[in-house]
């Protein structure tokens, strides 16, 4: 009753960040009140169980043991779906995809992934050719306390505000925004870890700026959080790739690690040798593993195949098939079994449809907020060259963390960028690098 009167209030319609906070209010009762309890207690029963049952199925490499599960959490989310109103013209998928991806739908999401998987599958069977197998470098043993040193050293020059949170030890990275004052993130560390604890790190303060620099003003309404899974994802990748993978940053960071470490295994390292190692292309059968390039098709085979499964078009149990097919197709690789192959991710057992392409639209927001700091900065590389992080995360802090929730992803991508999200800035970015290191 109480939003009802906001949204009839002349007053607020008038007030742009009113109407905006009211039409998201709106927005999460409406998908909290649509569910009935039986079925959100279905949907979390149904999760908890498969959950069990999808790790024991990939520790035994046995899918006939998980699929079961899955029938129940395919239909578990066609009711979801069906209770939560798909919308005239759409599909059940697109209703899921919304949670995650406010405004999306599947129509257009298919028509960049598309064109992303055209470019990419000839870019990366070309790329593959030249991989070369992991240098010595990568896992030279480095002290924790030194590696801590180091890696806080980038946080604090990506702008991430100490006092305001802390970096603390998960066997999963994370980062956690409790708060205005109050952001976590974790990492893993290994002595023979430090390139990849650093890449983690830079991803996790990805997500923790956007948290910090949310309107404080706004903490508790909706125009107090992220705009949406794959914007916050963009932020992560927005550092972790484009920054982290990058020449700059190399030329920056690569003499500090040098003369920290004082191991003889890096004196003679190079930037060059760095970046061939950070931006190389392997096809690996892990998307956890997969680089920055490879990780899109990994994330587009499995939206393709979530699609079909909610439709109807594709089987549970032929799923296995079906998986080990497009990935062949896409990546030249058999691969030689389910537990890395289709069961690989915990997703689907968590019952996330429309969870997975938010991966892949956070590296398309990323490759499109990159191209549009890089207007708005020509003095980017140079920046980055000297360990100046501060103009790039205004920029992001401004045109994207300060909004909260104000526009939906899409919106917030046009006025951030001059244009609707498309597959050209990621694609060409990924051209340009592979060309660079042919
Ligand atoms: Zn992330």
């Amino acid at each position: 009753e109480l939003l009802a009167a906001c949204e009839a209030d002349p007053a607020l319609a008038a007030d742009a960040a009113a109407a905006a906070g009211l039409r998201e209010i709106r927005r999460d009762y409406d998908r909290a009140t649509r569910l009935p309890t039986e079925l959100v207690r279905a949907c979390s029963e149904a999760a908890s169980r498969a959950m069990l049952a999808w790790r024991q199925a990939r520790e035994e490499n046995r899918f006939a043991a998980f699929a079961p599960w899955l029938q129940r959490i395919v239909e578990l989310s066609r009711e979801r779906a069906a209770a939560l109103g798909v919308p005239p013209g759409g599909t059940p998928y697109d209703v899921l995809l919304d949670e995650y991806e406010p405004g999306a739908t599947s129509r257009e999401v298919d028509a960049v992934f598309a064109r992303l998987r055209a470019g990419l599958v000839p870019l990366l069977r070309a790329a593959a050719g030249r991989a070369v197998t992991e240098p010595g470098w990568k896992r030279a043993r480095i002290p924790l306390p030194l590696q801590r040193a180091l890696v806080e050293g980038v946080m604090e020059r990506m702008g991430f505000d100490a006092r305001a949170g802390r970096l603390d030890e998960s066997a999963h990275p994370f980062c956690d925004g409790i708060g205005p004052g109050d952001t976590r993130l974790t990492t893993r560390w290994a002595e023979d870890g430090f390139f990849t604890t650093l890449a983690a790190v830079m991803h996790e303060t990805g997500h923790a700026l956007y948290e910090q620099n949310l309107p404080a003003d706004r903490f508790g309404q909706p125009l107090g959080e992220a705009a949406g899974t794959a914007v916050h994802e963009s932020q992560a990748r927005l550092w972790e790739n484009f920054v982290g993978r990058g020449r700059p940053f190399w030329e920056w960071v690569l003499p500090r690690i040098r003369d920290a470490v004082g191991d003889p295994a890096f004196a003679a390292l190079t930037v060059d040798d760095v970046c061939r190692e950070v931006g190389a292309v392997r096809p690996v059968l892990l998307r956890i593993e997969a680089d920055e390039a490879a990780y899109n098709l990994h994330v587009m085979l499995r939206y393709d195949l979530e699609r079909a499964l909610l439709a109807g078009d594709l089987a549970v149990d032929e799923l296995p098939g079906a998986w080990n097919e497009r990935f062949a197709a896409d990546f030249g690789v058999e691969v030689p079994d389910d537990a890395r192959g289709c069961l690989q991710d915990v997703h689907w057992a968590a019952g996330g449809f429309g969870y997975f392409p938010t991966y892949a639209l956070g590296n398309l927001y990323a490759g499109q907020l990159w191209e549009a700091v890089r207007r708005a900065l020509p003095g980017l590389d140079d920046d980055l060259r000297r360990g100046e992080f501060g103009g790039l995360a205004e920029w992001l802090r401004a045109n994207v963390h300060a909004h909260g929730r104000r526009f939906t992803p899409p919106e917030l991508c046009e006025r951030a960028t001059g244009r609707p999200l498309g597959h050209e800035a990621l694609l060409g970015y990924l051209r340009e690098k592979l060309a660079a290191m042919a």
